[in-house]
């Protein structure tokens, strides 16, 4: 099928997600065809370097035969059989096995889902239950923050903190509430980092103050919050919310669909910034995104209540620990092992990533370029101050991010935009040179964002 008719179905046909479908349909959907390691090539035979990793989710790269082979192998044993009535199957048993060895001390059990939202609507379930079972069934409420992503469900648009996505449906659900999150870029002025982590935590307290103590049931966050803008939060900011979890008796969620299977230089990073979480969603990196699978990491905290003492639990999906999916990830677990690709990002890659990445900072158009692990941001500015808080920012009406956005995709370069905020988070397979090669390739289209914006007067 020629590029022309693709675009002209899906026009026609397709509606596409998080998408204005029509103004897409007008333009043309960029068609992709073809992808290996870190690059993928579409229907005009364009390569493109891939800095999204698809979306969050690609960890070991494209052209993985060895999923297909173990996807292709579990189709032909069998393809599907439902976990629900009183059977099991083998790839999802050995993958609970496998997940809960690779997971932080305490979890002992995993509930298997299609993908992250469904994970965190099992989230929402999961933590009612457990407060009913714990005979206070008022302790209802969920405390997420605002611009958090949790997905796109009821639930999970509602966990989220997105208002785009609040205002079409009549979202947040009743129960779940929001607090601020801990930008020190945006918010943190005339503050230390220390200080504003600590004050960030405190709205958390505030906020259980303010709904009651005994009525708030869990606080989920995203270690790193991802589709909010690569909002690294500062050191102090999570131990404080742990010790303010405990001192409350509040559950808490820590939502790694996107910071889990190795992205930030460990399994999980709950460990890296000293969360002790009783659940963990988990998707995306779990199977590369070679197919879909979600989850939760249930912790014994949790798991003692609902197994021990909860009897049925009336929730599940048809494809709920679906075979070919378990199988498609105990490949992309035992990749990730064999290359020792948690290990690579935290020692070798994810550092030289942020030296090389830091670079960037001195780019007229660039406040400040930081990286953690294998996610990383920089912020556009007009005009650059002595710190991120004395630059002078793009009026968010001019859409510098999206003209940003624009010159790397037709360059080659897939980088996203929050804001003026340009964002990435590569395969982790990445070398070192192909670091080198994105670098280069970002400051190449900074260079053309910065003459176009000369060019329209903006600066
Ligand atoms: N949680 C986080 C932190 C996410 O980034 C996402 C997706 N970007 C989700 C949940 C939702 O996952 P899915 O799109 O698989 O439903």
């Amino acid at each position: 099928m020629d590029t022309a008719k693709v675009r002209e179905l899906d026009a026609a046909h397709y509606m596409h997600p998080f998408t204005d479908t029509k103004a897409l349909g007008e333009k043309g959907a960029r068609v992709m065809v073809r992808g290996e390691g870190i690059y993928l090539w579409d229907s005009e035979g364009n390569k493109i370097l891939d800095g999204m990793s698809g979306l969050w989710c690609v960890n070991v790269g494209y052209g993985r035969s060895s999923i297909a082979d173990a996807v292709h192998k579990q189709m032909t044993t069998l393809p599907f059989y439902n976990s629900f009535f009183n059977t099991t199957n083998v790839p999802a048993v050995q993958l609970a096995a496998k997940l809960v060895e690779i997971a932080p001390p305490g979890f002992n059990h995993v509930f298997y889902t299609n993908s992250g939202s469904e994970a965190n609507d099992t989230n929402v379930r999961m933590v009612r239950r457990y407060w009913d079972l714990k005979g206070q069934p008022q302790r209802h409420v969920i405390i997420s923050r605002h611009n958090a992503y949790h997905g796109s469900t009821m639930a999970g648009a509602s966990l989220g903190g997105m208002s785009g996505m609040h205002e079409q449906g009549g979202l947040p659900i009743p129960g779940i509430v929001h607090i601020g999150q801990p930008n020190y870029l945006d918010d943190g002025a005339g503050m230390s980092e220390h200080d504003f982590g600590l004050k960030a935590a405190s709205w958390l307290e505030e906020q259980i103050h303010e709904v009651g103590a005994d009525k708030v049931a869990a606080f989920i966050g995203e270690p790193i919050q991802g589709a909010g803008g690569v909002v690294i939060p500062p050191a102090s900011y999570w131990p404080e919310i742990q010790r303010i979890c405990d001192k409350y008796g509040v559950l808490l969620i820590a939502d790694e669909v996107i910071c889990g299977f190795g992205r930030l230089g460990r399994w999980f990073a709950s460990e890296l910034f000293g969360m002790k979480p009783d659940l963990i969603t988990f998707a995306k990196g779990v199977t590369s995104g070679y197919v879909p699978l979600g989850g939760v990491l249930v912790g014994d905290r949790v798991a003692d209540v609902l197994i021990g003492q909860g009897g049925e639990f009336n929730h599940g999906f048809t494809y709920s620990g679906h075979p070919v999916a378990c199988a498609a990830a105990l490949e992309n677990i035992r990749i990730i092992e064999e290359e020792g690709l948690v290990r690579r990002v935290a020692e070798q890659t994810g550092p030289y990533l942020k030296r090389r990445f830091a670079t960037l900072g001195d780019h007229p158009l660039v406040g400040v370029a930081e990286s953690c692990g294998f996610v990383a941001g920089l912020n556009l500015v007009r005009r650059k101050g002595a710190t991120i808080h004395d630059s002078e920012r793009f009026d968010e009406n001019l859409a510098v991010g999206m003209i940003c956005r624009a010159h790397m995709f037709d360059n080659g370069m897939i980088m996203r935009a929050v804001g003026d905020r340009m964002i990435i988070a590569p395969p982790l397979i990445m070398t070192e040179a192909q670091i080198d090669e994105m670098v280069a390739l970002i400051r190449s289209c900074l260079d053309k964002t910065l003459a176009d914006l000369q060019q329209r007067g903006w600066i």
